[in-house]
């Protein structure tokens, strides 16, 4: 016996079960468990879909519904397409399967659109996207979705110095979305030694803005914020408050302690890091979930007891080490992988080429993030306590 398609069609459509778009709107509405799944190519989601339904192409439907969908063969599944053919072929094969509870919507993403029901936008990588950033795609723990996270991802650095220069590089090549750069400073021909965003040509120029043109240039596709501002009590959570990540490359106590108060009150997990000399660490402060930097430091040191990069000196490539070890972090921390360097402090000599690794517990007494706090409030030390109050940022 043979068919034609529409004849198959219309046989497939009788023997499966179909479902209007509006059921299944007040389905989601009603929060009862729908199971969605777009079975549409590639080229026809880029331009929406429905939010929260997986995506898998009709050539995959059988090999990935199990991974991507639901190894429960009752699991309430509503495959849609275009119009609605192809995913009643696609119910005929679940239901060959063993799934007892699939449906086609009937009309399919039109019919959904037509109606006027919400879209998801944006989900789905370019062709340019999926070319740049192949080699994260390839990787089991980044792969598609992880590389959305980081597009997605809002990332603050304080600092455009030693520190923020190779972080705020990595950040902006591995597509890290928005990238916000906060530095008061200009290009200083003894910047070139480390700070690696920066050329001759950049001299005299903010840093924010020589490095908001560089990360630009190497990837067109993520937005940069210049901040050129100091940090200070009065303007630092309303900075903030657009970030998910603060990433603290600062060299300066007042700094230092500004963001880390600013950060356990917005409860925003900061990537720390510093440099002096030959040696280097970095650690990551998560609110809740470890300590932060007063837990080991309560107070400031006093002004004039600990020298700054200026005066200490820093070898060029330390920061550079440093400062990737703080991007990789934020890369974890926005792909949601790894061990992450929280309650844990890993420091770094170059002259013996050795890392070590001190726990760093969450203190109760701690002035901020303690039981009983006493800062409440942020303090600008600078005002009080003498140090430089221009924020040379990370050496
Ligand atoms: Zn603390």
């Amino acid at each position: 016996m043979s068919l034609t398609s529409s004849q198959l069609v219309n046989e497939t459509k009788e023997k499966i079960k179909e479902v209007a778009p509006d059921e299944v709107q007040r389905s989601i509405k009603e929060g009862q468990e729908v199971r969605l799944v777009d079975i549409r190519e590639r080229e026809e989601v880029m331009d929406g879909y429905i939010p929260n339904a997986a995506l898998i192409p009709r050539g995959f439907l059988e090999l990935d519904i199990e991974e991507e969908v639901s190894m429960d063969r009752e699991a309430p599944i509503v495959l849609y397409c275009a119009g609605g053919t192809r995913s009643a072929l696609g119910a005929r094969d679940l239901e060959f399967m063993g799934y007892t509870n699939v449906r086609s919507m009937i009309g399919g993403f039109k019919g959904w659109k037509d109606a006027g029901f919400e879209i998801e936008q944006n989900g789905l990588l370019s062709e340019d996207d999926l070319r740049r950033y192949a080699r994260h795609i390839t990787l089991p723990e980044v792969g598609e979705k992880g590389q959305q996270k980081l597009l997605k991802g809002r990332v603050l650095l304080v600092g455009a110095g030693g520190l923020g220069c190779p972080t705020a590089l990595y950040l902006a090549a591995a597509g890290v979305g928005t990238i916000g750069l906060v530095d008061a400073d200009v290009v200083d021909m003894s910047n070139l030694q480390r700070q690696v965003l920066f050329g001759e040509s950049d001299i005299g120029r903010p840093k924010v803005e020589a490095g908001k043109d560089r990360l630009l240039d190497l990837n067109p596709g993520i937005s940069v914020n210049a901040h050129y501002v100091m940090l200070r009590s009065e303007n630092i959570m309303d900075i903030i408050e657009d970030y998910d990540i603060i990433v603290n490359g600062c060299d300066n106590f007042p700094t230092r302690y500004l963001v880390n108060d600013a950060a356990v009150l917005a409860e925003k997990p900061v990537v720390d890091g510093s440099i002096f000399r030959f040696e280097g660490m970095a650690t990551v402060y998560v609110p809740g979930a470890g300590a932060c930097y007063r837990c080991r430091y309560p107070e400031p040191p006093p002004p004039g007891e600990v020298p700054s990069c200026a005066e200490g000196g820093v070898l060029g490539v330390l920061p550079g080490i440093v400062g990737v070890m703080q991007a990789t972090e934020v890369i974890k921390l926005i792909l949601g992988e790894g061990t992450p360097l929280v309650g844990r402090m890993l420091a770094y000599d170059a002259m013996d080429m050795k890392f070590r690794e001190f726990k760093q517990r969450r203190d109760p007494a701690c002035p901020v993030c303690g039981d009983n706090p006493s800062v409440t409030e942020l303090i600008d030390y600078d005002q009080f306590c003498g140090l430089p109050s221009h924020s040379e940022a990370a050496g």
